[in-house]
């Protein structure tokens, strides 16, 4: 009989259960324990249904380009239920002195495919105008001093289009989906294929154009009908329900020549293998005692993340402008970092006539507004909101979600951290670790890293 014992139940953790479920089908030979601190299962994946309203408490979407969770959802039966993104509406706006300016259509992250759209907006000034032109031109230089080596985000953007373009669109966006400073977070672990598109073509522009001719158009986020809680429900359904420990906490590990003892804060027990899928931090403490090397590999620091959602009846009453949402660059002297207009984003979100918005608070603005009651921050998001898109209705349904430490910070040089982590790790037979602090932080990663890892420990 072989064990596992798998510590913490977010996606990455159920997600290597659920793998292990599947296996135990064919192989009644295997005990698995899921030890889950708090007493839902999920993590950070978190579905709020009032009424008709689907408000995701964590992630919305995933990128359909990788193809795992797509995988997964169709695998729990759940294919009628995929749903992507009004790419057709897709138009993300960017606050600058106040005002709205919507991105140029056919941008990729801070990359223009489209330049006659490019033209026509007037979200950058002549010289980004310019710099972006020039990108094309320069393709042979770019390509020819691609760096051997890591560099920043904002480094990277600053040599391809220049300060403005960084400011505006690249630490913007980045900090929404890492809740990083583009100073410190590294180009190669958060922005993989475009330092692929510099080696291959040098100009991004010229290599996002050939890569859009090339490739078939998908739509850019998939999801849930139901919400993203579905996902995880499933699997939970598809688990031996004795397998899964809620409101127990791994406390301690110890190695001894038969395998693993996991200390909780129910009891002990032993196993084979322990697949840590706690968060960093947390992984950090639990292995400090084991191995200090490994731990001086996992220092990251983590940042927050605040969403409120704010449902309303009546959308009538709350003009936007046709999109996904929009950004707000540091120094626009607000504490909201972005606001997704979720039912414009995605269909089935709202009864019909509704309005959904997800505010969203990261870096030291979450740090701040998470120590606020939830009333207190809805305030606060209410109140942002409305500086920027006028006066809000009452909102029918509220939803408060307070994520700390949930992002942790791929900064520069973490790919080559994380070679060295695994080879410092590979001494401690049988310990795996998964979740977002060491090989991608969105959904499909996670869910390919969790399987891999659960079939790797029968
Ligand atoms: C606000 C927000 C929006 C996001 N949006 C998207 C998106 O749209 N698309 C996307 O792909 N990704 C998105 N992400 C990223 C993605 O949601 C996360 O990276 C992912 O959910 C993390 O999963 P995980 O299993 O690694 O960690 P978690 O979800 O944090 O799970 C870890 C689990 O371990 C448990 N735990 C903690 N301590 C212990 C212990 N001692 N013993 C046992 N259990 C313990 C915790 O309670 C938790 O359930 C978003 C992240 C945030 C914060």
């Amino acid at each position: 009989m072989r064990r596992v014992a798998i510590l913490g139940g977010g996606i990455a953790g159920l997600t290597a259960t659920y793998e292990l479920s599947q296996i135990y089908r064919q192989n009644e030979s295997l005990h698995v324990a899921l030890y889950e601190s708090s007493t839902r299962l999920g993590g950070i994946v978190e579905t709020v249904r009032e009424g008709e309203f689907i408000i995701e408490g964590g992630p919305d979407a995933w990128v359909s380009e990788k193809p795992w969770a797509r995988e997964l959802a169709i695998e729990l039966g759940l294919e009628d239920e995929l749903i992507y993104s009004n790419d057709d509406q897709r138009k993300t706006y960017i606050l600058i002195d106040s005002i709205l300016k919507a991105m140029p259509d056919g941008m990729r992250m801070m990359i223009p495919s489209d330049l006659d759209a490019l033209d026509a907006s007037d979200l950058f000034g002549d010289e980004s105008r310019q710099a972006f032109y020039r990108e094309i031109g320069r393709a042979q230089e770019l390509k020819t001093s691609s760096p051997s080596h890591d560099e920043s985000v904002s480094d990277f953007v600053r040599r391809h289009f220049g300060n403005e373009v960084l400011h505006k669109v690249g630490a913007p966006l980045l900090s929404g989906v890492f809740g990083g400073d583009v100073t410190q977070l590294s180009v190669r672990a958060v922005m993989a294929p475009f330092v692929a598109l510099e080696r291959e073509h040098g100009s991004l522009i010229v290599g996002l154009q050939a890569r859009n001719a090339s490739t078939q158009k998908l739509p850019i986020f998939t999801t849930l009908r139901s919400g993203l809680g579905t996902l995880i429900d499933r699997m939970v359904a598809a688990i031996p329900q004795e397998w899964i420990h809620l409101g127990i906490s791994a406390v301690s590990l110890e190695r001894n020549r038969e395998g693993w003892t996991v200390h909780t804060s129910a009891g002990s027990d032993r196993f084979d293998s322990v697949l840590i899928a706690t968060p960093l931090h947390i992984a950090r403490n639990l292995l400090a005692p084991l191995n200090p090397g490994a731990v001086e590999k996992m220092q990251m620091e983590a940042s927050s993340a605040v969403v409120v959602g704010l449902g309303f009846e009546d959308a009538e009453r709350l003009p936007l402008p046709s999109g996904f949402g929009f950004l707000v660059p540091a120094g626009s002297n607000q504490l909201l970092l972005a606001c997704t207009f979720m039912d414009q984003k995605f269909p089935h979100r709202v009864p019909a006539g509704g309005r959904l918005l997800r505010a969203f608070f990261g870096g030291n603005s979450a740090e701040r507004v998470q120590c606020c009651g939830n009333d207190e921050v809805a305030a606060i998001a209410r109140m942002e909101l409305a500086r920027i898109l006028g006066p809000l209705p009452e909102p029918r349904v509220i939803v408060v979600r307070r994520w700390p430490l949930s992002l942790p910070q791929y900064t520069v040089g973490h790919l080559e951290s994380m070679t060295e982590l695994d080879r410092r790790i590979r001494g401690l037979k049988g310990l795996a670790l998964l979740g977002n602090g060491y090989r991608g932080v969105g959904l499909p990663d996670l869910i390919r890293d969790a399987r891999a890892a659960a079939r790797g420990c029968v």
